[in-house]
C-alpha cells in the first residue's frame, strides 16, 4: 500500500487527514492532534499477548480475564434507574469464541454513549474484552469490561455475510501482541489504530533526535524503528527496545531545554560578590553561638563560591525544617552586603516575613543597627516590607531599600512591586516559595540595575532527586541532610477517634503535662470556622464530613479539657497586627496553647513548643503534615505530634497518616505523597488540562534514564548551545519550550 511516491509526500508534519481521512476531525477534537507526528505519538496504553488470552471454557468467578471474541448478539435496553432517578441504558451482549459463549453487559447513563456503544459492539464484529468475571442469576458474565474492537475502515460497507467471513479471518490477522490505545466515546480505538498503521507505512522521515554516536553507544534503535516496534511489535523484546528508546527521548528533550536554560544563565554576567576580610560575615561567624554542621559548611562554600563568580547563582537549597537553611542564607546575605550590595529575602506569608525579620535582627544584634546609636560601626540595617505595613512604615522601608541604607530587606511579594527600588540588589533569597519563575526573576533583575541578581531558593519540602532534576532542572541543588546536634526526634502517633475514643482524652492530658512542664503546644485545624471560609486544604473532594475549625475548637478546649490554660487562636482572617501580636506572645511564652490553621505551616520557629495536635489530620497531605510537625521539637526537647482522625482503619487516608507516623524521613514521605497523587499533577499537566509531553517516562521510576539524559544533553548543549547541528532536536526543544508544559519547568 505504501508506494514510494506516497511515502515521500507524507511527512511528520503532514495534516492528520492525509492518514485519517474523514476521521481526522474527530481525532483532532478528541485528542488535539493535528499532524501525522502527533498521531504517531499516540502510544498504546497496553499490550496484550495473544498467547495469554483466557480460555472462555475455563473461567471462574472473580478472575480477571482478557478474551478475543466475536459478538453474537447485542441489544440495547432502556430502564428507569430507581436510585438516581431517570432513564438509564443497558447493552446486553453475547460474545463467543470457537466453542464457548459469555454474556457481557454494559450500563450507561447517557443515551449518546449507550448508542455509541451499541454501534461499536455490533453483531459480527470481533473485539478484545478485558475485565473481572462476575455472576448474574447464576450465570458468569462481564460487567462493563474494557474493550477494543477490531474494525476495518471498509467494514461499514460489508454486508452480514461478509461480516461473518471477516470475523473468521480476523484471528490470523490479529498480531501476536495486541496494542490497546486510549480511546474516547467519540473515537473508536480501531479508528486510531488504523490511522496509526497507515501513518507508520506512509510517513517519510521520522525526526531523529539522537546523534548517531549516542545511539550506537547506548544501543538505541532508530526513531523510526522505535515507533514501528512500539505500535506493532512482534515480540515483547521489540516493544521493550522501542519503549526504552522513546522513554530516553522524552527525558532527553526535557533535559536539553533545561541545559539550554542553564547555559543561558551562565552566559549572563552578574556582579561578583566576593566579600572582604573583617566584614559583617566574619564578625557574625565569630559570635555565632554554635558551630555550623558539616553540611552547612559545605553548602555555604558552594553558595559563597557562586556569589563570587561572574554569573548569576541559581541554586535550590533543600533541607528538613530546622536543618539550618536560614543561617546559611543569612551568611550569604552578609557576604553580599560586605561587597557593597543588598540582599532581599522573599517569604511566602506575612507571618513568616515578620518572623524572619525578628530572628535575623536578633541573630545580628548590633550588626543590624548600622547608622544608629549603639550600632556596630559598619553594621547594616534590616528592613521589613510587607503589604500590611502602615503608610509611614512602608515609606520608610522603601526609602531604606532605595537608598541602600538597608543591606537586608525582608518581605513578602510586595517586594516585587514596581514601586520598590533598591540601590544595588545583588542577591535574592526565596523562602518556601513555589511560584518563583522566570517572570519574578525578570522583575528582580530590573531592580538590580539590569544585571540579574544571584538567587537562592530554599525549600523544606523534600523533592525526590529526579523530580528536582525535571521540575527544578535549571537550578543547581544543594541539600542539608543532617539536623544540627541537639535536635530531638519527633514522635508521631495516629489518634483514631472512631476506633479508640479514649485516646483523645489521653491526648488532652498530654497537652496539660507539656504545659505543666513549662512547654507550649500547637493545635491545628483544617478550617477557620464560620460558613464556607475557603481554607479547606487539599482533600478528597467528595468528602462532606464537617471539619474541625479553629473557632469551634479553641473555645471547646478552653472551656473543657484545657480549662485554666492560656488558649489563643491564630488564623488568616485576623488583622495583621493581631496576628503579629499573637505570634509574638506565643514566642514570648505568654500563650500555652495556640489553636491555628496552617498559617504556622512553614518556618514558624518557637523552640519551646514541644507538642502538636492536628485535628482531622486526614484532611492534610503527607508533605503538609510533615511540614506542620516540623514546628515542634526545635529546642532540643523531644517533640510529640498527634494526628487525630475520624477515618477508620484500612481506608486509604489512614494509610497516609500511618506513613507519616512511621517515618520522619522527608524524602521517603515525599515519595509516598507523589505516588498518591497522579504523576501528571507533579508536572502540572492536569491543571492546564493538556496532555503531558511525558508519555512513557516516569519521573519517579526512571531516575537512571533522567540522569543519563541530563549528562548527554549537557555535553551536546555545551558543544553546540543553539543546537545548530541538531536541527530535529532543536525543533523539539523549541516546541517544548513554547508549550504550556514549559511552565512546569519554571516552578523553581
Ligand atoms: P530551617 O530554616 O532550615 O528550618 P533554621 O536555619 O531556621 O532552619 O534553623 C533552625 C534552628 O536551629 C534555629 O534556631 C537556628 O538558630 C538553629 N541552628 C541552625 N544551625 C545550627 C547549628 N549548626 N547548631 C545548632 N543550632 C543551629
Ligand atoms: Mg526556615
Amino acid at each position: 500500500m505504501a508506494g514510494p511516491a506516497l511515502r515521500s509526500t507524507i511527512t511528520w508534519d503532514s495534516k492528520l487527514a492525509t492518514v485519517a481521512g474523514t476521521g481526522a476531525a474527530k481525532i483532532e477534537k478528541a485528542f488535539g492532534y493535528r499532524t501525522v507526528g502527533d498521531l504517531l505519538q499516540h502510544y498504546p496504553r497496553r499490550w496484550v499477548d495473544k498467547g495469554s488470552l483466557s480460555d472462555l471454557g475455563a473461567i471462574e468467578p472473580d478472575e480477571h480475564i482478557t478474551v478475543i471474541a466475536e459478538v453474537v448478539r447485542s441489544k440495547l435496553h432502556s430502564y428507569t434507574d430507581r436510585r438516581r432517578g431517570g432513564l438509564a441504558f443497558r447493552l446486553e451482549v453475547v460474545v463467543a469464541t470457537e466453542d464457548h459463549q459469555l454474556s457481557v453487559t454494559y450500563f450507561d447513563k447517557k443515551k449518546h454513549i449507550a448508542g455509541w456503544r451499541e454501534q461499536t459492539i455490533r453483531p459480527g464484529s470481533t473485539g478484545l474484552f478485558a475485565g473481572k468475571v462476575g455472576t448474574f442469576r447464576g450465570q458468569l458474565q462481564l460487567t462493563n469490561p474494557q474493550n477494543q474492537m477490531f474494525g476495518t475502515s471498509g467494514e461499514e460497507d460489508v454486508g452480514t455475510a461478509g461480516a461473518a467471513d471477516e470475523a473468521a479471518t480476523h484471528w490470523d490477522s490479529i498480531p501476536q501482541l495486541i496494542t490497546i490505545y486510549p480511546a474516547t466515546s467519540t473515537v473508536q480505538s480501531w479508528q486510531v489504530s488504523e490511522a496509526i498503521a497507515l501513518a507508520l507505512d506512509l510517513v517519510g522521515e521520522v525526526p531523529e533526535l539522537l546523534p548517531e554516536s549516542v545511539r550506537t553507544e547506548h544501543d538505541f534503535v532508530s526513531a523510526r524503528q522505535a515507533l514501528r516496534w512500539l505500535h506493532r511489535p512482534d515480540s515483547w523484546a521489540q516493544k521493550e527496545a522501542a519503549a526504552r528508546r522513546l522513554r530516553f527521548d522524552e527525558a532527553f528533550v526535557t533535559q536539553a531545554v533545561l541545559a539550554q536554560r542553564r547555559a543561558a544563565l551562565m552566559a549572563q554576567a552578574a556582579e561578583p560578590r566576593a566579600g572582604r576580610d573583617g566584614g559583617l560575615l566574619d564578625r557574625f561567624d565569630a559570635r555565632l553561638p554554635f558551630t555550623l554542621t558539616d553540611g552547612q559548611q559545605e553548602v555555604s562554600r558552594a553558595v559563597l563560591g557562586d556569589l563570587a563568580a561572574g554569573h548569576p547563582m541559581h541554586r535550590l537549597l533543600q533541607g528538613e525544617v530546622g536543618s539550618g537553611k536560614t543561617v546559611v542564607a543569612l551568611r550569604a546575605m552578609l557576604r553580599v552586603v560586605d561587597s557593597g550590595g543588598q540582599a532581599a529575602l522573599l517569604a511566602p506569608t506575612e507571618v513568616l516575613a515578620q518572623q524572619h525579620h525578628r530572628s535575623i535582627t536578633a541573630m545580628l544584634g548590633d550588626l543590624a543597627a548600622g547608622g544608629m546609636l549603639g550600632g556596630a560601626a559598619d553594621g547594616t540595617q534590616v528592613a521589613l516590607l510587607t503589604g500590611s505595613l502602615g503608610a509611614a512604615a512602608r515609606r520608610e522601608a522603601m526609602l531604606d531599600a532605595a537608598s541602600g541604607e538597608a543591606g537586608i530587606v525582608i518581605g513578602t511579594h510586595a517586594l516585587l512591586e514596581d514601586k520598590v527600588q533598591f540601590a544595588d540588589l545583588g542577591f535574592v533569597v526565596v523562602d518556601e516559595q513555589h511560584r518563583f519563575g522566570v517572570e519574578q526573576r525578570a522583575a528582580l533583575a530590573a531592580k538590580s540595575g539590569g544585571s540579574p541578581p544571584h538567587v537562592l531558593v530554599m525549600t523544606a519540602t523534600p523533592i525526590p532527586r529526579t523530580v528536582a532534576m525535571t521540575v527544578f532542572g535549571d537550578l543547581e541543588t544543594s541539600t542539608l541532610s543532617e539536623l544540627p546536634a541537639g535536635r530531638a526526634p519527633i514522635q508521631t502517633s495516629v489518634v483514631p477517634v472512631a476506633d479508640q475514643p479514649g485516646w483523645l482524652e489521653r491526648g488532652f492530658a498530654r497537652i496539660r503535662e507539656e504545659v505543666a512542664a513549662g512547654h507550649q503546644v500547637y493545635v491545628v485545624c483544617p478550617r477557620i470556622g464560620g460558613a464556607d471560609d475557603g481554607t479547606v486544604p487539599p482533600a478528597d473532594s467528595d468528602d462532606s464530613r464537617p471539619m474541625a475549625s479553629v473557632e469551634d475548637v479553641a473555645p471547646m478546649l478552653a472551656e473543657g479539657p484545657l480549662q485554666g490554660l492560656r488558649v489563643e487562636m491564630l488564623h488568616g482572617r485576623l488583622a495583621p497586627d493581631r496576628k503579629d501580636e499573637v505570634m509574638r506572645r506565643f514566642a514570648g511564652g505568654e500563650i500555652d496553647v495556640l489553636v491555628s490553621t496552617t498559617v504556622i505551616e512553614v518556618g514558624v520557629d518557637v523552640a519551646n513548643a514541644t507538642m502538636m495536635m492536628i485535628f482531622d489530620a486526614d484532611r492534610f497531605g503527607v508533605s503538609q503534615l510533615h511540614q506542620l510537625r516540623g514546628r515542634v521539637g526545635r529546642g532540643g526537647f523531644p517533640g510529640l505530634c498527634l494526628l487525630v482522625t475520624g477515618i477508620e482503619d484500612g481506608a486509604p487516608a489512614r494509610e497516609r497518616l500511618d506513613a507519616v507516623a512511621s517515618t520522619t524521613d522527608g524524602f521517603e514521605l515525599s515519595r509516598v505523597d507523589l505516588e498518591q497523587r497522579r504523576e501528571g499533577d507533579v508536572l502540572g499537566s492536569s491543571q492546564s488540562g493538556r496532555r503531558s509531553s511525558l508519555r512513557l517516562l516516569s519521573v519517579l521510576r526512571d531516575e537512571d534514564v533522567i540522569v543519563e539524559a541530563r549528562e548527554i544533553a549537557e555535553v551536546i548543549v555545551a558543544a553546540d548551545p543553539d543546537l545548530h547541528d541538531h536541527p530535529m532536536l532543536a525543533e523539539q526543544v523549541r516546541r517544548l519550550d513554547e508549550s504550556d508544559q514549559a511552565a512546569f519547568l519554571e516552578k523553581g
